[in-house]
């Protein structure tokens, strides 16, 4: 079959890939720069690197762990911890280099195109069309498909889709990202890693130097989902500000070389639909994600075996 992925997060990239395993022709399309969507490694002035989105994942069904143990045989990636404030004896994983090595390792060979803007989709008389306009070096093109899996956030795939495809309700909680290089390194905590409860602006402090991402001292503050909701739109200052205001206890006596911020608007949905995707009565159009394997890279991962199991019964 030819199968159209919208969206390189995990998700479209784990069935991609097994779709490409079980002899399908697949093209994935990002509107992104880069493979990952909210498995983003952000690079900074002096060599450090910082994790933006998805700071490290858990491996709870036996599916996900083998796919962890594979990742991990080939050195991909190391477990980090076994929890923040407690070991709790389920392992966390980070990935050499970043978030974005797996992505771009989960991409190694498929056929993906960065920098197209999907605009619409809809169903033809033989299947699927998928159109994107001009924009970022790219002519305006479309490809049509026997099958197409979306892996956008639903709020915008309801746009992709229009108003003949009836999308499940699902919202999502935004979070802010600061990334703050520093000029030497400070501790967070023993593992360097820090779950916040109670803390009206910040949510998690991550230490990207002891997590094993980053050569020199880069730590990733991510906000409550309500100060994100607060201030999403506020000027990238202002927000930076804000929030290094908030991370000043942490930094102790470093000095600040250079910060980067992520506005991430869908970055954990509200509700996660019942079925791990949702497919139009035709079968053509699937939708898949976090929304339905659960709000997590595990769950995005479990969504794309879904829907690559889906699409191939129905071959
Ligand atoms: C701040 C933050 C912290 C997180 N922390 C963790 C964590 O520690 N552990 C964990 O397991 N999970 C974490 N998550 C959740 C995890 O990152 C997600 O569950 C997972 O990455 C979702 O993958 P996905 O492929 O479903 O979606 P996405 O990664 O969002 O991929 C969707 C892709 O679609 C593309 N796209 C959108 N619209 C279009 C269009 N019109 N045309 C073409 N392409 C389009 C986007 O560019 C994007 O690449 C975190 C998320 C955030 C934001």
């Amino acid at each position: 079959m030819d199968v159209v992925v919208v969206g390189a997060g995990v998700t479209g990239l784990t069935a991609a890939r097994a779709l490409t395993d079980l002899g399908h022709r697949v093209t994935v399309f990002d509107k992104g720069r880069r493979v990952g969507g909210r498995l983003s490694t952000r690079v900074f002035a002096n060599g450090g690197r910082a994790d933006a989105g998805a700071q490290f994942f858990t491996a709870r069904s036996n599916e996900f762990a083998c796919a962890a143990s594979e990742w991990e045989a080939k050195g991909l990636v190391h477990e980090w911890c076994r929890g923040f404030s407690s070991n709790d004896g389920h392992p966390r994983y980070a990935v050499r280099g970043g978030m974005g090595q797996l992505a771009t390792a989960l991409a190694g060979g498929l056929d993906v195109t960065c920098s197209v803007h999907v605009e619409q989709i809809r169903v033809g008389a033989d299947g699927v069309i998928v159109t994107w306009p001009e924009a970022h070096g790219h002519g305006a093109g479309r490809v049509d498909a026997d099958a197409v899996i979306v892996t956008v956030p639903v709020p915008q795939a309801s746009v992709l889709l229009g108003s003949n495809v009836l999308v499940p309700p699902i919202s999502y909680l935004p979070t802010l990202s600061l990334m703050v290089a520093l000029d030497r390194s400070v501790e967070i905590s023993s593992s360097g890693g820090l779950q916040l409860v109670e803390d009206p602006v910040l949510s998690f402090v991550g230490d990207n130097h002891a997590k094993g991402t980053s050569v020199s001292s880069v730590i990733t503050f991510h906000s409550t989902s309500d100060f994100a909701a607060s201030r999403l739109d506020d000027p990238i200052s202002s927000i930076s500000d804000r929030l290094l205001r908030a991370a000043r206890p942490y930094l102790k006596r470093a000095s600040v070389l250079e910060t980067q911020l992520q506005r991430w608007r869908y970055a954990t949905p509200v509700e996660v639909f019942p079925k791990r995707t949702f497919s139009t009565e035709d079968g053509r159009i699937l939708l898949a994600g976090d929304a339905f394997g659960g709000p997590k890279i595990e769950g995005a991962f479990l969504s794309g075996m879904a829907a690559a199991d889906q699409i191939n019964r129905g071959a």
